[in-house]
């Protein structure tokens, strides 16, 4: 199938050939007739699998065909809920790049930041409108926002904004929409959550299953190795200097661990950055293009802070920490491996973590292969390590046992 075949008109199909797209992708196809027939979709598909454009260019086309005349001043017409700023300013940019041989505007509005640029924009008169959903909804108290034109309303990410909790904030927006409008909703996986949402806001919804996690990532070479918590630096370093090549995305799960691994490889002479939910939006900005750049080849993020982020050219995926969620194993990896290019993933697995290995592979219905051939193997008797939490000697009473054995009472 072609982009012609999926009637698009001839703004968005000179931009799609300037971006170099030579056809469209499997959601694209899906999903593009449904959002020009109007209906209601869910999609669940992964960053990765070009779901931006499946929902961005057909509705430029809708609003392209349906311009009010200039004058009147721009209402936002189509609003797009992301969870993170990065993924926001993501999408802004994919709308702009699609829509560029048109007059339709976007902007975009996040937390973090400076609300007055932002303000100025929006009273100038947008068509699309990204938004995270705190900034959205201040700028809406504000009065500086009117969504009541708003036609088409994209929740992206669900999942992770359900995870963010953001459950409430994506009613409300909802609900100060106008009744009548095309919900279209994008989400990596469908925990339950996710479809009680979609049960309550979306009207007899087309369904649109994209990335069936079975068969995730399968240009990505995975290998594991059991190593014990405390060598998992010396690990990652020896692998550093002798296997992982190229762009690597280092996964942590906790920003504290982001912030320690990036000293160390510093120390070690790497040239790194990171991106986690505590730094300031523009030097996650500045992480982030270095690592486009190629100023520094090594980016160690958290979940959170990394979900959405479209990364190209990536060699490897390291999973310094291993997640939890086993889908959350899917994401990472799916990461690398991507436009047909083999990637590289390397899990790091202590004691404590056994059980997730389980459970990821149970997701993923594959073994992923051990690597044994390293310097600080683990004993495969090893028991987790579990930090008793001590209590506090003073609680139970105002004195230890001992100390009370010892003293002698005053009285
Ligand atoms: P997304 O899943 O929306 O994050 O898109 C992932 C990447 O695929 C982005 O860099 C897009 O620019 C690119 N992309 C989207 N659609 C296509 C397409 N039809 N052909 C080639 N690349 C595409």
């Amino acid at each position: 199938m072609s982009f012609k075949d999926l009637q698009l008109n001839r703004p968005l199909l000179r931009a799609i050939a300037e971006a170099g797209y030579d056809n469209p992708t499997l959601v694209q196809e899906r999903t593009i007739p449904l959002v020009l027939d109007k209906k209601h979709v869910i999609t669940s598909a992964q960053t990765g699998t070009g779901k931006t454009a499946a929902f961005a260019l057909p509705i430029l086309q809708l609003l392209y065909d349906k311009q009010d005349t200039p004058k009147k001043g721009k209402k936002i017409r189509a609003l797009v809920i992301s969870p993170t700023r990065e993924l926001a300013v993501q999408i802004d940019a994919n709308f702009k790049t699609y829509g560029k041989h048109t007059n339709l505007r976007s902007t975009v509005i996040f937390g973090g930041t400076s609300i007055e640029p932002q303000k100025d924009i929006l009273t100038k008169g947008v068509d699309i409108l990204i938004a995270t959903p705190g900034r959205l909804l201040d700028l809406h108290k504000q009065d500086v926002i009117n969504l009541d034109y708003i036609e088409t309303l994209v929740l992206d990410e669900a999942d992770l904004m359900l995870d963010m909790g953001f459950i409430d904030d994506v009613k409300k927006i909802e609900r100060l929409c106008p009744e009548e409008k095309q919900i279209l909703l994008f989400s990596a996986t469908m925990p339950f959550k996710v479809e009680q949402l979609a049960n309550t806001i979306l009207k007899s919804p087309e369904r649109i299953e994209v990335t069936p996690t079975s068969s995730a990532a399968k240009n990505v070479s995975q290998v594991l190795y059991y190593v014990p918590k405390r060598n998992k630096v010396e690990l990652c370093l020896h692998l550093l200097r002798n296997t992982i090549k190229g762009n690597i995305l280092i996964f942590r799960r906790t920003k504290f661990g982001v912030d320690k691994l990036e000293q160390t490889l510093i120390n070690n002479g790497y040239k790194v950055d990171t991106i986690h939910g505590d730094k300031a939006q523009n030097l996650r900005h500045e992480a982030l293009s270095k690592f486009k750049n190629g100023y520094v080849n090594i980016l160690i993020a958290t979940d959170v802070a990394a979900r959405g982020i479209d990364i190209n050219d990536l060699d490897a995926v390291v999973n310094f920490d291993l997640p939890n969620v086993p889908e959350t194993y899917v994401h990472r990896i799916g990461r690398t491996g991507r436009a047909g290019k083999t990637g590289f993933s390397y899990s790091l697995c202590s004691a404590d973590e056994k059980p997730y290995v389980k459970t990821i592979q149970q997701l993923i219905n594959v073994q992923i292969p051990i690597e044994e051939e390293h310097p600080y193997p683990l004993d495969p008797k090893a028991k987790p390590i579990i930090h008793k939490k001590q209590g506090s000697k003073y609680k139970k009473g105002r004195k230890g046992e001992g100390s009370k054995k010892k003293k002698k009472r005053w009285y």
